[in-house]
């Protein structure tokens, strides 16, 4: 039996589909009673919530790669956590894990669904973040599907952004140059500044289709696109023949009602263009080898973040809200409890 621990914990669940941006009333804090892990099962104690953009997609019965959430059913999301109580194999008392653990303050997980994290080597939260799923997502998206070679010229849009800034980072330790979209001039300066891209265009600037054509005067070899829609526009007349588009997400798109029709597909015909939609959890394979590339990275000094941290469950609905509205500097986490 575990210690303190209370009868009762916090749960948001998904209580409304909302129309276009999501609103606080789409999520209902409730409180349930704690569960207990029987044989082969851990319990969770989650300190620190990653809020992500899929999760919109999630929120809307459309047809997308990941299954919708019923009304009801707790928040999918990622935690960092230590294990209180286990009786599975593999898992101790105190262990630091991540998984798909829901936006809960405590969760009953198998050790299928865990991971076990070093917390020596670098910030748990950093396990949500560079080290973690995001960070896995710029390293698959560039490298399998980007193949970027020395010297060429790689951009990447939400570049200030948690998958957005590790790829910009990666496309320099690979010896290209690094071009990121970003919106807002203290963006594009924390992009250039702390994560050393070698420029930035501002989206949001009045002038951004000559900005951009201006910052990549050899064209563009890799576009790795988070947002979609105008920005996708705006880049396919720059792309070089035989150009890679590693498709990694639509962010631009998740709040609206109406789908964005591209107006310059015939650039991708006439510049040999490959576009590739990719899909982390299609890419298990490729997680050990991205998972060490970025450690070293990180230990060596050569992979930055930055995070921002809401605090308390109650304020994750907001946060994500926010986040899709581009209110986060990098990675958006919610705090569940104070250390
Ligand atoms: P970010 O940390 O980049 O946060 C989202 C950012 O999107 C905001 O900060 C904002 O930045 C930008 N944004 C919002 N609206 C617009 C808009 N209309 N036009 C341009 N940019 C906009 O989130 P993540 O790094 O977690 O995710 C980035 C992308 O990666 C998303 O599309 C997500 O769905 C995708 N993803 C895909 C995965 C996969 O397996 N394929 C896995 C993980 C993420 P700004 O202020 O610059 O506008």
């Amino acid at each position: 039996m575990t210690p303190n621990l209370p009868d009762s914990q916090r749960q948001i669940i998904y209580a409304k589909r909302p129309q276009g941006v999501p609103t606080v009333d789409c999520f209902r804090l409730i409180d349930v009673p704690v569960a207990r892990p029987g044989p082969g099962k851990v319990l969770v104690r989650n300190d620190v919530l990653s809020v992500d953009p899929y999760i919109r997609m999630r929120m809307e019965e459309k047809d997308s790669y990941a299954p919708v959430m019923a009304i009801g059913d707790v928040l999918v999301g990622r935690t960092v956590g230590q294990v209180l109580e286990s009786h599975a194999d593999g898992f101790a008392e105190g262990d630091w894990v991540v998984g798909r653990l829901g936006w809960q303050d405590y969760s009953v997980a198998g050790p299928g669904e865990l991971q076990k994290i070093d917390v020596s080597l670098a910030p748990q939260t950093a396990y949500l973040g560079a080290l973690g799923s995001t960070g896995i997502t710029a390293w698959v998206g560039l490298m399998a599907f980007g193949k970027p070679k020395a010297g060429e010229t790689v951009l990447v849009s939400a570049a200030s952004g948690a998958v957005g800034s590790v790829v910009g980072q990666i496309a320099k330790l690979k010896g290209c140059r690094a071009v990121g979209i970003a919106g807002g001039a203290s963006k594009c300066a924390l992009v250039k500044d702390a994560y050393g891209f070698d420029d930035c265009v501002d989206y949001k600037s009045p002038d951004f289709a000559d900005a951009l054509a201006r910052a990549v005067p050899d064209g563009v070899d890799v576009y790795f696109d988070n947002v979609g829609g105008p920005i996708l526009d705006a880049v396919l007349p720059l792309l070089n023949n035989f150009a890679r588009i590693p498709l990694c997400g639509l962010v631009s798109q998740y709040n609206e009602t109406e789908p964005y029709r591209v107006k310059n597909l015939r650039e991708i015909f006439n510049r040999r263009v490959t576009m590739r939609g990719f899909v982390l959890s299609d890419h298990r394979d490729l997680w050990p080898e991205a998972t060490r590339e970025l450690i070293a990275a990180y230990a060596g000094g050569h992979l930055k973040y930055r995070e921002t941290i809401a605090e308390g469950l109650e304020n994750a609905p907001q946060a994500f809200i926010d986040m899709l509205a581009g209110a986060n500097v990098g990675k958006q986490l919610v705090r569940l409890r104070r250390a």
